[in-house]
């Protein structure tokens, strides 16, 4: 078999994903350390997520000048967002930026997907296989396949009895769905479906939107940004840069250190008030116990239902959005653009499948155990195998031909989220057991990639063959997941994705490290000036 291959096709390093991370990592690894690497992307362009993620209304979270890369002052002065919160196709331009401005595109293969990868021991090598049977092999394989990257749809009884047509939003066609004047249904209502839903709302004839878990959701407040605000950016970029790294989230903006049962009733109104009309997720930084104390996120909790019940006209509508289970930003907190607003349209309808399940989809639309709601288009924005669901899609077997699948089989196990004990010179990119998802992640794309490189520049330089994530000290680390999280009320979440609760089947283990950007990012320093300790480096 390795006589086969050719010699470009065997290099130094292979990086699954030519997302922020790939890309990023492609230039660390070629640019700073001079080795053969190539990105192996199955979308036919750069993007990862935002390549695919096209819905109606599709836009980030996080503020445009947070969600960019900071470790070129070139790069920064060289781009500038319109918005306070950039759309995709925006993003997708920054992204596309990105790429020209590195010159990544020749060490990208485009359209290609990983179908598995193979440690071979006594090469000491991984081998990929591509799903067109092209093979690749290198030393190291790190893998950038984003967090949120596989749909989850829901196995319901009938979907390929559909006569209509029906799409996941992750997987939105990129010419488009002609919602116009059509009955459209909408399934969830987490972060995406409450971005999409307003959109959906304008376009389609009829918008049903079936609800099985209420959400509290924040005002986005977005805007175009002032010409002020863009010179500030590119002004201060170091200061925008070393506060996020210091932050427990890795945003541009600080939590207050203070209880919510430290003030007045008066006073924390204000705050409430004032956070909400400011909009974002600024404000769960309200307080720096909301996520820690029951009694204080009570307080949050109780301010938005109250705001849902002022915003939306019809009192049963107003109960059944504001009937939420969960403490507030237990689950990712969404944030929106007249999402509550949307449902004092005519042509808006919720339906309730918390008590009245959806029981089957038939040709004409979607039979609950309650009534039949005939439909042209069904959107499932009903989110992700989270984390994990990439990776293992891969078929990647380490030493001795152990199977990722197997080894994560009750949960993944990392060191750091880094590495997986068992699979040799295999790097994760914000894999699980690193904050993640719990951050916003340029900036800790940024932490993982520089890590992982100035690692792999101590390995080269070092003579060293291997390095391999101790299992004693994934252990370890999996128990600080486990114990930073318990810590806090993300767990109680029954269907929350952090948990892979949203996955039937997938083991119930609390997936990112919840204990804060900047302690990670110590750790994570702490172990590399120790050596690299809890991995083992062998020659
Ligand atoms: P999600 O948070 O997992 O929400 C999925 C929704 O679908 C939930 O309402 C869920 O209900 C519902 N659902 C799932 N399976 C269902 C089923 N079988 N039947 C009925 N309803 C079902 O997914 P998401 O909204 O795509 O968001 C995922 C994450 O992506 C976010 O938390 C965020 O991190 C990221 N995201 C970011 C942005 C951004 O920055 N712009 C935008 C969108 C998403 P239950 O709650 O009852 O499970």
């Amino acid at each position: 078999m390795l006589n086969t291959i050719s010699s470009e096709q065997t290099l130094d390093a292979i990086i699954v994903g030519a997302g922020l991370s790939g890309m990023y990592q492609l230039h660390t690894l070629r640019d700073q350390l001079g080795l053969r690497v190539k990105v192996l992307e199955a979308a036919e362009g750069v993007g990862g997520t935002w390549h695919h993620n096209r819905y109606p209304g599709a836009r980030c979270d996080s503020e445009s000048h947070s969600y960019m890369f900071y470790f070129s002052p070139e790069l920064v002065q060289s781009w500038e967002w319109t918005e306070r919160y950039p759309q995709q196709p925006e993003i997708l331009r920054y992204m596309n930026h990105v790429a020209d401005f590195l010159k990544l595109r020749p060490d990208m293969v485009f359209n290609t997907r990983v179908a598995s990868a193979q440690f071979d021991e006594p090469h000491n090598l991984w081998r990929v296989i591509t799903s067109e049977g092209q093979v690749w092999q290198a030393k190291y394989l790190i893998t950038a396949v984003g967090c949120l990257s596989s749909a989850n749809v829901p196995a319901i009884k009938g979907l390929d009895s559909f006569q209509g047509q029906w799409v996941h939003t992750s997987a939105w066609p990129k010419e488009g769905v002609d919602l116009r004047g059509k009955r459209v249904g909408v399934v969830g209502t987490g972060s995406t479906g409450i971005q999409a839903i307003p959109v959906i709302a304008e376009q389609a004839g009829h918008l049903t939107v079936f609800q099985r878990t209420a959400n509290y959701s924040i005002p986005a407040r977005n805007a175009p940004l002032s010409d002020d605000f863009k010179r500030h950016v590119k002004q201060n970029a170091n200061e925008i840069r070393a506060l996020m790294q210091e932050t427990p989230n890795a945003h541009c903006f600080r939590i207050k250190q203070r209880s919510a049962l430290e003030v007045s009733d008066e006073e924390r109104q204000a705050i409430y008030q004032a956070a909400w009309d400011k909009g974002g997720l600024q404000f769960r930084a309200t307080f720096d116990d909301l996520l820690r104390d029951k009694e204080a996120n009570d307080t949050a909790a109780i301010f938005i239902k109250h705001k849902i019940q002022q915003v939306v006209q019809d009192p049963e509508v107003a109960a059944l959005l504001s009937d939420i289970d969960h403490p507030f930003a237990a689950k990712r907190p969404p944030i929106d653009s007249h999402y509550f607003e949307t449902f004092n349209r005519d042509n808006v309808h919720l339906v309730d499948i918390r008590h009245h399940p959806i029981e089957c989809i038939d040709a004409n639309g979607i039979q609950t155990t309650q009534a039949h709601y005939p439909l042209d288009v069904i959107v499932f924005a009903t989110g992700f195998d989270a984390m994990t669901g990439s990776l293992l899609r891969m078929n990647i077997s380490g030493r001795d031909g152990l199977a990722l699948n197997d080894a994560w089989h009750a949960g993944p196990r990392t060191y750091l989220g880094l590495q997986v004990p068992g699979f040799p010179n295999m790097f994760t990119i914000t894999g699980p057991g690193s904050p993640s998802v719990l951050c916003n992640l340029p900036p800790q794309i940024e932490q993982h990639v520089n890590w992982i490189t100035d690692c792999i520049a101590h390995l080269q330089t070092h003579g060293i063959k291997q390095m391999e994530a101790d299992a004693a000290a994934s252990d370890d680390w999996v128990q600080q997941v486990n114990d930073a999280a318990n810590a806090t009320l993300l767990p109680q979440v029954r269907h929350s994705w952090y948990l892979g609760a949203n996955v039937p089947g997938k083991p119930r283990v609390f997936m990112p490290y919840a204990g804060g950007f900047a302690r990670y990012r110590g750790i994570c320093d702490e172990v590399a000036a120790q050596g690299y300790r809890g991995f083992h480096l062998r020659t």
